[in-house]
């Protein structure tokens, strides 16, 4: 059950259905289903106790900061790696056990693929695709990936993100039915980001299910029915995008202007007494002259209050919008919910998307205004 090494093992049929209805999911056939799973590495515990429930024909995006354990996890559901407790089924199979079985069901993304460095994109991916009943066309794909220049070349010799993409086409030219894919994206440019994208989405609408790990918000708003936080090996949040960005609190955000048009911000010795006026958080926002009000629901007396406020300064309120966070900040403040007393997460929340953004107290994420 890796991308390339054992095409051998494919043929195999097997008998047993995915998993059934299960927690959180009623009713709910599962391609994917994991209780309480654990991993240690010595000392450090990577995984500590981790459910996840993938439902069979979604895509779900286990999305979490550099070394919450999502590499480590879906190495154990290829059955790459063994856990030290929990229980885990691939399409109703142990992926240890049945791991010949799953083969031919599966289709891998590996960061590190076990291609030969010998072995040329065209004749691995014509190679692979003979395991499968109903596999892509593999011109088509390496054509579609943009890899048809280096069809030819050896592994050894493709750039970092030519692997990439040759891991990416032996994942998908089986068709599989559950597809795991670990940070599909990573390395990309933005075109070749948004192929990948149809791609994954295309898969999804003909009925595939996905699991992809990702620290890239774009992937998850856009491809991702429903999201798995995680952190430090545990599960901080999940539910569908909307779900996770509805449980963010209210804001308030607004551009300040001289009367030219030039963009003003509060200075930072009056921050404080005007959040407070206001009854939240005040902090800036990035761009010149941004702010965001957290903590307070936007309401008629705080948004009066900080028109007069303006007025009296000879200022105006450029922009004015009332809402609840994006995705990534609500990744952010739960990031930092996990880690309380964590200062690092803690200023990346109050520093809101653009911290993210970037790359300051969030090394992980890339937000989707990156793009
Ligand atoms: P993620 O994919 O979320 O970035 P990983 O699963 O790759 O996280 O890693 C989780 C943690 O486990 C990290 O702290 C990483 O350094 C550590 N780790 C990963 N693989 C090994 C290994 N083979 N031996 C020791 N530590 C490891």
């Amino acid at each position: 059950m890796t991308t390339a090494g054992n095409a051998a093992a494919a043929g195999h049929q097997v008998a047993v259905e995915p998993g059934g209805p299960a927690a959180g999911f009623p009713g709910m056939p599962l391609a994917i289903e994991v209780r309480g799973l654990r991993k240690r590495y010595g000392t450090l515990v990577v995984l500590d106790g981790l459910d996840l429930s993938v439902p069979q024909g979604e895509i779900v995006a286990l999305l979490g900061p550099n070394g919450a354990g999502k590499t480590t996890t879906v190495e154990i559901l290829e059955g790459y790696r063994g856990s030290d407790g929990g229980e885990i089924r691939v399409l109703g199979l142990d992926p240890v056990r049945d791991r010949a079985a799953l083969h031919a069901r599966v289709g891998l993304m590996l960061q590190q693929g076990g291609i030969t460095p010998q072995g040329r994109p065209r004749e691995l991916v014509r190679l692979h695709a003979r395991f499968y009943a109903d596999p892509a066309n593999p011109d088509e794909l390496l054509e579609l990936l943009g890899l048809a220049h280096a069809a030819n070349r050896r592994y050894k010799l493709l750039s970092g993100g030519e692997k990439q993409r040759l891991s990416l086409a032996l994942a998908l030219v089986g068709r599989p039915e559950l597809l795991v894919l670990d940070e599909p994206t990573a390395g990309m440019d933005p075109a070749a980001k948004a192929t990948v994208r149809s791609l994954i989405a295309e898969l999804r609408s003909a009925g595939r299910t996905i699991l992809l790990t990702t620290h890239e918000l774009a992937d998850v708003e856009r491809l991702a029915d429903r999201v798995v936080v995680m952190d430090r090996g545990r599960v901080v949040a999940a539910g569908t995008p909307a779900e996770l960005v509805a449980g963010s609190g209210p804001l308030l955000r607004f551009r300040l202007a001289a009367s030219d048009g030039a963009s003003v911000a509060i200075d930072s010795s009056e921050l404080g007494a005007l959040g407070a006026a206001l009854g939240g958080t005040l902090a800036p926002d990035g761009a010149p002259g941004r702010h965001r009000l957290a903590g307070r629901a936007p309401d008629p007396r705080s948004i009066a209050y900080l028109a007069d406020w303006c007025e009296q300064r000879g200022l105006l309120l450029a922009e004015l919008q009332t809402s609840g966070g994006t995705l990534e900040e609500r990744f952010l403040e739960l990031i930092a919910e996990a880690r309380p007393g964590d200062e690092t997460r803690s200023a990346a929340r109050d520093r809101g998307a653009d911290a993210a953004v970037a790359g300051r107290g969030s090394e992980a994420i890339t937000g989707t205004s990156a793009e």
